[in-house]
């Protein structure tokens, strides 16, 4: 009889200790509402893994022409800070000839016809970012799928599928963490993977100077001498 009393009596200590535990916990632990958004909310799919599928790909526009992201069409007003391939950059960074902040707000363009496959911040240090996916005509070696990305941005005025026409505005030149000088950072890239990407690398990658692309697929002579694009 005194065994099993003593028995009790360590199960009640025990049960006692477990109910004042539990107590504490609910009062210090961590709560719900508390935790960081990272641990109760599901993460976004790796965009590493998406890539336009071959219907995507089919009914993307038909970008017969590009024109510069910022600036007239010719990129007049800008110059490029940090060009392809400088200082393992993957892209060209486009200034406003004011130089320091007084690109910042001024209007970027949709380089060619095409679909917005992305736009967001994928990071602090590229801020607002789009991409957009062109289908190049037929026979040309980068085809059939290119990509442009615009990053940086202060603001993004188009939205994830959208179709848009050469010179449409998509955006306004911002800053990011990793751009404290207002700037369009600004690349090109082959192929249907939509990944936004590190901005530097040893190798090219997949992006190519975009400042030739533009050259070599402009379709228009550089005597073409069309108005500068107003700011709105
Ligand atoms: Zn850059």
């Amino acid at each position: 009889m005194k065994k099993v009393m003593r028995i009790m009596r360590v199960i009640l200590t025990l049960a006692l200790a477990a109910a004042v535990v539990g107590v504490i916990w609910q009062r210090l632990g961590p709560r719900l509402e508390d935790l960081p958004d990272s641990a109760v909310k599901p993460k976004p799919l790796d965009p590493a893994f998406v890539r336009l599928t071959p219907r995507e790909t089919a009914t993307l526009p038909l970008a017969t022409r590009f024109d510069m992201p910022l600036g007239s069409e010719h990129g007049a007003f800008t110059y490029n800070a940090r060009a392809f391939r400088i200082e393992r950059h993957l892209g060209d960074d486009l200034n406003g000839i004011g130089g320091e902040n007084s690109d910042l707000g001024d209007p970027v363009y949709a380089a060619g016809a095409g679909r917005v496959v992305y736009a967001g911040i994928p990071h602090e240090t590229w801020g607002k970012m789009i991409l957009i996916a062109h289908r190049l005509p037929e026979g040309d070696e980068l085809g059939p799928v290119v990509q442009t990305m615009y990053a940086h941005l202060e603001s993004v005025r188009v939205r994830m599928g959208q179709i848009v026409q050469r010179g449409d505005p998509i955006g306004t030149v911002g800053t990011a963490k990793s751009a404290p000088l207002a700037h369009l950072h600004f690349e090109v890239r082959i192929g249907p993977y939509v990944n936004p990407g590190q901005g530097y690398a040893d190798t090219a990658l997949n992006r190519v100077s975009p400042e030739q692309f533009i050259r070599a697929h402009r379709g228009a002579g550089g005597e073409v001498l069309n108005p500068a694009p107003q700011k709105d």
